[in-house]
């Protein structure tokens, strides 16, 4: 899969995309991660993307023109164009469901913001295909959204995480947080790992982590539960937990 990466700091990604995952399936070519840099489309002769706000107030405004010159450049590469996403503070929130549409596309391009916000006309004019939220914060620009999304979504492409069973077991993949994982030593500071990990009953074991899957999910993030498509006996599981809770 394709990512271009429009910003005005193509610096601020050389660590992240030559570590861990992300850094092994860019080597693999799994993921190829072009970085555009936004100075190279400005007409100014000291590269400026920036100016002051029309009608005062504080800060600097990203200007229109290397942004759509940047963008349109893309578009017009040959093979598949892009799926062209402005990272903003005020677009869809970014969740699984997101991550997984985006790794389902051949070519994606992120497009990161600064200072006060990018000049209107992008909107107005539909360069961008679509708007994605980290959440609901303020970063001071778009490259650490665009890092979290492309971490994300790169762990759906197949080859990049070793064992798909480990994804499809991660929290928000079945509507249910993650269950609790231990490892070596048996006993720590007084803390054991539960007796049912070492009882070699695979069934039980799945059963247990079930559980604690829907413990966990009542415990820190109940309004997931709505949504989580559970059977009947994991229906009458909760509401067994959900009673020890209020009355222990
Ligand atoms: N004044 C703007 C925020 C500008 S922050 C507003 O309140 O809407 C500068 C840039 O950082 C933005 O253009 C955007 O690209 C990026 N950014 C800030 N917060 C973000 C978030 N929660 N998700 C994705 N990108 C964000």
């Amino acid at each position: 899969m394709r990512f271009d990466i429009v910003t005005l700091f193509p610096g601020y990604f050389a660590s992240p995309l030559g570590e861990s995952l992300v850094g092994r399936a860019v080597e693999r070519g799994i993921l190829d991660v072009h970085l555009v840099d936004l100075r190279d489309f400005s007409d100014d002769p000291h590269r400026k993307v920036d100016d002051e706000p029309y009608g005062g107030g504080p800060g600097m405004v990203l200007t229109a023109p290397p942004v759509f010159a940047a963008v349109e450049a893309l578009r017009s590469e040959v093979g598949a164009p892009p799926h062209v996403v402005f990272l903003s503070p005020q677009g869809r929130r970014f969740d699984t469901r997101c991550a997984r549409e985006l790794a389902a596309r051949p070519r994606v391009a992120l497009v990161c913001g600064r200072y006060e916000g990018i000049d209107e006309r992008t909107r107005a004019a539909g360069l961008f295909d679509e708007e994605i939220s980290l959440g609901d914060f303020v970063l001071s620009g778009g490259e650490a959204a665009a890092l979290a999304i492309l971490e994300a979504v790169s762990r759906y492409l197949p080859g990049v995480v070793q064992d798909a069973v480990s994804v499809s077991a991660d929290s928000f993949e079945d509507g249910l947080l993650d269950h609790p994982h231990y490892s070596r030593p048996r006993s720590f500071r007084g803390l054991d790992v539960p007796e049912v990990l070492f009882c070699g009953h695979h069934e039980e074991i799945r059963r247990w982590r079930r559980e604690e899957q829907l413990r966990a999910t009542l415990e820190r993030r109940p309004d997931l539960l709505g949504a989580a498509p559970l059977d009947d006996e994991e229906r009458a599981l909760l509401e067994r937990l959900a009673r020890e809770r209020r009355s222990p």
